[in-house]
């Protein structure tokens, strides 16, 4: 093995049972056992976001362009701008996206589970109430 350049990987539209809105993501690293990290880029057009949903090793966050939101089942929002780096554990109910009236860019940093578990569980889509309206700024 030495230093390669990987393969680049067709951009991917996010299924609609596990998005509202138009979201499209990029592989752009998926390691060999013994590693299972896992890199995408993903891509929100406004007000699209996530399902809630759980990943099984956690899961970190690293907003590149835009504005959106995270949100951990019964805590706090958390408004994202460029720059910002969010990890949720793993086995934690959330949901991130784009703000209402902006575009979200992150990339997202995930390990698959060393067994037979999925790394992602998805759950409900987010109600109207639970999407927030508008950011503070
Ligand atoms: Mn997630």
């Amino acid at each position: 093995m030495s230093t390669s350049t990987q393969p680049k990987t067709p951009t991917a539209k996010g299924p609609e049972e596990w998005f509202d809105g138009d979201v499209y993501f990029n592989s752009y690293y998926a390691g060999q056992e013994p590693s299972r990290v896992r890199l995408n880029l993903v891509r929100f057009t406004p007000g699209a976001h996530t399902a809630w949903h759980t990943h099984a090793v956690g899961q970190t966050l690293h907003v590149t362009e835009g504005a959106g939101f995270v949100q951990s089942r019964g805590q706090e929002l958390i408004e994202l701008r460029p720059g910002d780096t969010v990890h949720t554990p793993a086995g934690e109910w959330h949901w991130h996206g784009a703000a209402p009236d902006q575009f979200l860019s992150h990339l997202a940093l995930w390990e698959a589970p060393a067994g037979d578990e999925p790394e992602t569980v998805w759950g409900d889509k987010l109600t109207a109430d639970e999407y927030p309206s508008a950011r503070k700024d």
